[in-house]
């Protein structure tokens, strides 16, 4: 047998740690692409007894036909861990409502009537099953495992099946107005800051360029994540004037760094539906005459999904920012629905392979075809393909060997405040492929 690290052993799903980073990285995702998620903690109730009574082998194998019954409810999109001793979470992505999640803990508790049968032993098992739904009940991954733990241990207290965050609707809301309140001052604070992170050119192993990633430090709540507040700024209007706040910002400090290090290149994210708002190519053009940036070289980057629709006045749109010298770079690629037969006509200058793909890249083979896919879209229309999130070697080997042009991620290093990029750029070797 093979012990696979970061897995259970007992049966064979992901340990608590990992489960964690998953929970994270799914969130962040359900935030990015407004789904709705809910977390199950189904937890055993008096397992010790199983185990006092029938021994711990006996227990073990009850524990694994457990999980197996589990995985029976798990849909592709979902997953399951185990994330204590008799303790399992199960993330359902994807979900309509709470009613959804409540369906699918019934349908565990009718699973859990047929009795267990081990050797000539019968066992029933009851479970205690809390649910809390992003973003119903929390905004991010941490505080959706606080609310369904705490809502576990109040199940369990009051010997309930199955309990359910609380509605916080007129909370849900304030927290909405609070974060909208307070991010209306932030700009004025100070509170915001441009992170940088490098882009590596990897054929000719140098820097290319970097991408200004928004961090907002509110005076108590600490890092707010941009998945959290970038959906609220553009819900309420506010993602106007912080984008045009994080295009000075860029253009500005990318100015300074010109001066050291020669021509930069900075790729700043435009929300969708910017491209279209008749205001936008002034608000860009404006800013590269404000920072006579002759020596930076800007490009925006936008999401896949805004291509999709009224595609003549964004071709329009496009051409008028290329003709002020702006490059244009298809963001999250692979995850929209963009359609061959326009796709050829938009003038765009790069495409970013969407994160998912390249986390998944050594595990899965169809994430590993699709890289391949859509490296070769690329360079069928002489594209630069940018590969996002590459943290570790072996898959920006692959990268490589595949011929991609451009490597962003944690392995050359997090998105840096303007100081520390500076240090980084100064000090940077880039080790060879
Ligand atoms: P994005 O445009 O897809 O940006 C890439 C995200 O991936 C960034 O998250 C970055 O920190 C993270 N990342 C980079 N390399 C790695 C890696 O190797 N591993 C992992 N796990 N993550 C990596 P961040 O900074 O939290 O930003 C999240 C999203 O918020 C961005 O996703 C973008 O959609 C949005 N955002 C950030 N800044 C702005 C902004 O100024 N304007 C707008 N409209 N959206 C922004
Ligand atoms: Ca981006």
């Amino acid at each position: 047998m093979t012990i696979r690290m970061g897995l259970d052993q007992l049966t064979n799903l992901d340990n608590r740690s990992t489960f964690l980073k998953t929970l994270n990285e799914k969130i962040t995702y359900s935030s990015k692409h407004k789904i709705k998620s809910a977390l199950l903690l189904i937890d055993i109730d008096h397992f010790q007894r199983v185990n006092a009574h029938y021994g711990y082998e006996v227990g073990d194998k009850i524990l694994f036909k457990f999980a197996e019954l589990l995985k029976s409810v798990e849909r592709k999109q979902d997953h399951l861990a185990r994330i204590g001793d008799n303790t399992f979470a199960l993330l359902l992505m994807g979900i309509m409502n709470t009613g959804h999640a409540e369906l699918a803990a019934r349908k565990i508790l009718r699973l859990l009537e047929v009795p267990f049968s081990y050797l000539d032993h019968q066992i029933r098992l009851e479970c205690s099953i809390s649910i809390s739904i992003f973003p119903t009940h929390a905004l991010d991954a941490k505080h959706l495992l606080i609310e369904a733990e705490s809502v576990l241990h109040e199940t369990k207290t009051h010997s309930n099946n199955i309990g359910i965050a609380k509605d916080q609707g007129e909370e849900e809301l304030s927290d909405f107005w609070d974060i909208e309140m307070a991010m209306s001052q932030a700009l004025e604070f100070n509170e915001f800051s441009v992170y940088y992170q490098p882009k590596i050119d990897i054929n000719h192993n140098r820097v290319s360029g970097a991408e200004a990633l928004l961090r907002w430090k509110h005076q108590t709540r600490g890092f707010v994540s941009p998945n959290v507040f970038i959906p609220i700024a553009e819900q309420s209007g506010m993602i106007k004037p912080i984008t045009s706040w994080v295009i000075n910002t860029s253009l500005r400090q990318a100015s300074k760094w010109s001066d050291r290090w020669g021509p930069q290149s900075i790729s700043v994210n435009i929300p969708p539906e910017f491209l279209l708002m008749p205001d936008f190519f002034d608000m860009v053009s404006n800013s590269l005459k404000l920072w006579e940036s002759d020596n930076v070289c800007l490009t925006l980057e936008i999401i896949e999904r805004s291509f999709v629709s009224q595609v003549s006045r964004t071709i329009e749109a496009l051409e008028k920012l290329k003709n002020i010298g702006v490059k244009i770079s298809i963001d999250d690629f692979g995850t929209g629905y963009s359609s061959l037969s326009y796709f050829e006509k938009l003038p765009v200058d790069e495409i970013k392979i969407d994160q998912s793909f390249i986390s998944n890249l050594l595990l899965s083979k169809p994430s590993k075809n699709i890289v391949r896919l859509i490296k070769d879209l690329g360079k069928a229309f002489d594209l630069q393909v940018v590969a996002e999130g590459v943290e570790d070697a072996m898959v920006l080997k692959y990268l490589h060997k595949i011929e991609c042009d451009v490597i962003q991620g944690y392995f050359y290093s997090k998105p840096l405040p303007n100081e520390e990029y500076l240090k980084w750029l100064e000090k940077a070797k880039l080790p060879e492929i």
